[in-house]
């Protein structure tokens, strides 16, 4: 909350450049700043993906966790951090697991106005707090109604402000067609939660929510609206982990769907989190680490291009990659003999723990020149020799000790 802590203080301090032309003229409202700011902490509508290292697949950014300020990658490749709100903390959907749900008692409701929101945001951006804006939103009394505020706001900021930083923007379930495309056109990125694997676990977590009419419909808008020019940094989802039921193989099943039908530029896991006051408060918190798998089984499969047969070994008899390194599970099961990194593909040594595809690639340039005869070489490319040992063979020495090869 040190993010959220930092805008309220200096907005306390008065330290919001809230001169200029247009500028909303009355003064912040700061109760309200942090309400919809902590909105976001629990809301998965509103959280991006998970600043955690996980070994070779760190690289992530964001913290559901944390609110106030959260990160993202803009499209050129810098990090921008972002002014991370709900507009309005009221709902009308009743997902189990939201404490703004309509199943929550909601105490200490409170919406932004359009012209409130837009100020607030360049104000921060003035104060050089911010660089963007991540807006997320309860569903207060229709989607149409919530989106058209939302839109108002981005409108002011992008035309009235003239403010060409970086905006991604949730749309809600059930969000229009044209409510979408005017939201493409304005910001950088768009997502859509998708929450649950397939349209039984949605049902178990909301009776208002209908997964393929409030969300795989208009994902398809989405992806169809697309083009060069519209939405940049392009559509990403989220999965709320854990809260149906569900296991990482049905994930990961909605996953290759997700990348390949929807054309998802990213995804991402939050995992599900009991809270005080909701009606899944009873049920256990999912660990951290089953969100970190999940990442890294979406890294083995987007960035090293590991086929879907290879990708089941990660996952147990249950369905579950458990706390295992999934990329372990799957070289123990595929990788039938000893790799030579003198005369292994490229692919083949990406598929060998503790190689990544920087060290992979070093190995393939130095191979040119060099033969490989030490672990020390190795080690020198960025090969985290530790994991890699079990499955290598180099210049004759062999260090594995697994059963296959010994028969
Ligand atoms: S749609 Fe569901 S998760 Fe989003 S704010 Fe409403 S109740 Fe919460």
């Amino acid at each position: 909350m040190v993010a959220l802590d930092k805008i309220i203080r200096l907005a306390s301090q008065g330290q919001f450049d809230s001169s200029g032309p247009g500028i909303y003229d009355r003064p912040i409202d700061l109760r309200k700043v942090r309400i919809l700011g902590e909105g976001t902490k629990h809301d998965t509508c509103a959280s991006t993906a998970s600043k955690r290292k996980v070994g070779e697949f760190d690289g992530r950014i964001g913290d559901v966790m944390r609110s106030g300020i959260c990160h993202a990658f803009a499209p050129d490749g810098r990090c921008v951090s972002l002014f991370k709100t709900l507009y309005t903390n009221a709902c009308q959907h009743n997902c189990g697991y939201c404490p703004n749900s309509t199943a929550c008692s909601a105490s200490k409701i409170v919406s932004y106005t359009p012209e409130e929101l837009a100020s607030i945001t360049l104000q921060l951006y003035r104060a050089n707090t911010v660089e963007g804006l991540f807006l997320s939103s309860g569903v207060a009394g229709d989607e149409t109604r919530m989106m058209e505020q939302m839109l108002e706001a981005i409108h002011l900021l992008r035309n009235k402000y003239k403010f060409m930083g970086y905006i991604h923007l949730k749309i809600l379930p059930g969000t229009s067609r044209e409510h979408i495309k005017q939201a493409m056109e304005m910001a950088d990125r768009v997502s859509l939660n998708i929450e649950c694997p397939s349209k039984g676990h949605l049902q178990e977590l909301s009776t208002t929510k209908d997964f393929e009419v409030d969300i795989i419909r208009r994902q398809k808008y989405i992806r169809d609206l697309v083009s060069g020019e519209r939405l940049p940094a392009g559509q990403t989802t989220q999965y709320v982990v854990g809260a149906a039921g569900e296991t990482d193989r049905e994930i990961f099943a909605r996953m290759l769907y997700e990348y390949n039908v929807m054309n998802m530029k990213r995804q991402y896991f939050s995992r599900f989190i009991a809270v005080d006051g909701t009606p899944l408060e009873a049920e256990q918190t999912q660990p951290r680490w089953r969100e970190n798998r999940l990442y890294q089984v979406d890294w083995l499969h987007r960035v090293y291009r590991l086929h879907r047969k290879e990708m089941e070994h990660a996952f147990g008899e249950s369905g579950n990659i458990g706390n295992r390194d999934p990329k372990w599970a799957i070289a123990v099961n595929t990788i039938e003999s000893p790799v030579d990194p003198n005369t292994a593909t490229e692919a083949e040594l990406l598929r060998v723990p503790g190689i990544g595809p920087v060290s992979a690639n070093r190995i393939v340039n130095l191979r040119n020149t060099e033969m490989i005869k030490s672990k020390a070489q190795l080690r020198a490319l960025g090969v985290r020799v530790g994991h890699a040992r079990t499955f290598l063979e180099i210049n004759g020495w062999r260090d594995s000790t697994l059963r296959e090869w010994q028969a």
